[in-house]
């Protein structure tokens, strides 16, 4: 189970109250748009219904094309109420349906479109697809009334443009909002195993991280917002009220909070900006009472605006997320200089330090043998065996250290993984002693020995003993206090202050997994999510360097690491190791 990351709460929501919330809005968007239909077949200049559809047909696929016949049919027999049989509606509604379900199917399989419409490409081929797909269906659409006998032939062409003006203005204003408003939907794959429409779901759908888009709701904006309302409000006054001249000469005013929107917030801006001044439009017009003429010549005026906003809000939204990956990208060439500068200190450090090692090791061992000579006390030569001893490893961890930096791999040899982590707990032994933990190996029966460099594999398992060691101390200090850690050392809490190392087989045929779980506070949210960057650290006095380190070497034996928070509550580092035999194998091969 992967780390999860903190996420927005979310409303459950089943699927059925998806299902009524989309025929809802259908219903809705068809009622407050049935203006100035033109009889006998009620097209009107304005159809937001469509814009619904060929969103959620965007995001949902196919599976949801049967959703939206439902919709048509809905509102074509409670609203519309043609004079037709039902069979003819039922039919040309199917058409219509399986025809913007092609639309959406071929925009994001064979052209590519990314739903969330992150680029300006996918704007363009939106608006290409608005454009496109009314026309074709509406023929279908047409044909089959004309041939019911609705209207004659010769009135064919006339309806099909008010049809398909009326679709194209209802697309390109709200499918933009659309898709917006599911983004996190639509950043699931296209086609999911299940047939249903809406998979089973929560509100919102999977809160997208850049929603609302780029900025807090805040009196500034409010007052900024209320300032864009003024505008519309007072150019539509202007346009519709007592002392309107008759050629709509301010309607350029509305391009003004328009594109100050798209400017200022994106895309998401630019969709919800035209969907507010296409509302307007339509209470205005309704108010005033305009006529059909005046109504459509509005509605070119308004894809106009759309069109504009949208191709406007698309380019700031794109530039402002080339602007952060770069930023991004310096961020991360800073770090990674930062880590040649401590991997070139690292190699200075070691070769600095290596002349007073090999001293510190001959007067150790010239001690050794005085104290030999001269019949020291026992205990002062168990201690001078120990300082021996550690300067040794040292000169090994120093040497191994230069051979990973100056080569960049490192010797393989076999080794048993239950000795690995014997050596391991032996030298762990005295940060069991000073963090009040216990620290217990967990080897799974007849694990073949893995490939590895010792002294490396050994710092990658300290590392992580001494994190989970200090990571307890921390929980300890904040919950129960020193009292409680030294009481649990004894074995009154056993559970709690608890470290385990542990060789399992791995899933990965050829490897073994190796690892150390903890009982502490689990990993602070901050790091999560750069576990493994160097630097990244909570301590006061931490390099940040420890898993950054372990990981490389874990990779540089071709092994993967993973942390994971278990069920239970503890915290999992995981990595695996080549099975000795078989990594030969496969470099032979
Ligand atoms: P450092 O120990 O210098 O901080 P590391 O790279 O070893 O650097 O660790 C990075 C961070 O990861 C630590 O600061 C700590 O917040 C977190 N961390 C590592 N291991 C654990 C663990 N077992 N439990 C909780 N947090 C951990």
């Amino acid at each position: 189970m992967p780390m999860e990351r903190e996420e927005m709460p979310k409303i459950p929501l089943s699927r059925w109250s998806l299902v009524a919330a989309y025929l809802g809005a259908h219903l809705a968007l068809d009622w407050v748009s049935f203006i100035h239909e033109i009889s006998p077949l009620n097209v009107t200049p304005w159809n937001p219904p469509a814009g619904l559809m060929m969103g959620t047909l965007i995001v949902f696929g196919l599976r949801a094309v049967p959703l939206a016949w439902l919709g048509l049919m809905a509102a074509d027999l409670m609203v519309r109420d043609l004079p037709v049989a039902v069979w003819v509606t039922m039919a040309a509604n199917a058409a219509v349906a399986a025809g913007y379900g092609g639309a959406a199917w071929g925009l994001r399989r064979r052209l590519g479109l990314d739903p969330r419409l992150s680029r300006l490409r996918d704007v363009v081929l939106l608006l290409a697809g608005a454009a496109a797909t009314p026309l074709a269906v509406g023929i279908g659409y047409i044909a089959l009334h004309t041939l019911a006998g609705l209207f004659p032939w010769s009135d064919f062409a006339g309806v099909l443009l008010r049809y398909w003006v009326g679709e194209v203005i209802g697309i390109a204003v709200l499918t933009p909002v659309v898709l917006v408003v599911l983004r996190g939907a639509a950043a699931r794959p296209f086609r999911s195993a299940s047939w249903w429409p809406f998979p089973r779901s929560s509100w919102p759908p999977s809160w997208p991280p850049s929603w609302p888009p780029s900025w807090t709701p805040s009196w500034r904006v409010a007052a900024e917002l209320a300032g864009y309302g003024l505008i519309i409000a007072v150019t539509l006054w202007l346009d519709f009220g007592p002392l309107a001249p008759a050629q709509y000469e301010h309607f350029y005013l509305l391009f003004l909070p328009a594109v100050a929107v798209a400017v200022r917030y994106g895309l998401a801006g630019a969709a919800f900006a035209s969907a507010a001044i296409q509302a307007g439009l339509i209470v205005a017009i309704q108010a005033t009472g305009a006529e059909t003429a005046r109504t459509t010549h509005f509605q070119l005026l308004m894809l106009t605006l759309a069109v504009t906003a949208l191709l406007l809000g698309a380019v700031v939204s794109e530039r402002r997320r080339v602007e952060a990956a770069i930023r991004e990208r310096q961020s991360d060439l800073a770090r990674a200089s930062r880590l040649t500068e401590a991997g070139e200190m690292a190699a200075a450090l070691a070769h600095e330090l290596n002349q007073p090692l090999a001293a510190t090791m001959s007067y150790a061992r010239a001690a050794r043998k005085l104290a030999k000579l001269e019949q020291a006390s026992p205990r002062l030569s168990e201690i001078i065996d120990k300082t021996v001893a550690q300067a040794e490893r040292s000169d090994r961890v120093i040497r191994s250290l230069r051979d990973f930096v100056r080569k960049g791999r490192s010797d393989r040899a076999p080794l048993p993984p239950g000795a690995l982590i014997a050596d391991c707990l032996t030298l762990a032994a005295p940060l069991a002693g000073q963090h009040a933990v216990s620290i217990q190996p967990e080897v799974a029966p007849g694990l073949p020995p893995v490939s590895g460099d010792a002294i490396q594999l050994q710092q990658v398992i300290l590392n992580l003993v001494r994190n989970a060691a200090e990571a307890m101390d921390d929980s300890a200090s904040a919950s129960a206090g020193p009292a409680s850690a030294s009481a649990s050392a004894q074995g009154a809490a056993p559970r709690r202050r608890r470290i385990v190392v542990f060789a399992a087989r791995a899933a990965e045929p050829g490897f073994v997994a190796l690892g150390v779980r903890d009982s502490g506070p689990g990993l602070a949210g901050v790091v999560e999510r750069n576990l493994f960057a160097p630097f990244v650290t909570t301590k006061a006095t931490g390099m940040g360097l420890g898993l950054s380190i372990a990981r490389s070497i874990v990779e540089s034996h071709g092994g993967t690491m993973t942390a994971e928070r278990l069920p239970q509550g503890e915290t999992m580092f995981r990595f695996t190791l080549p099975v000795h035999g078989a990594e030969a194998g496969r470099h032979d091969a």
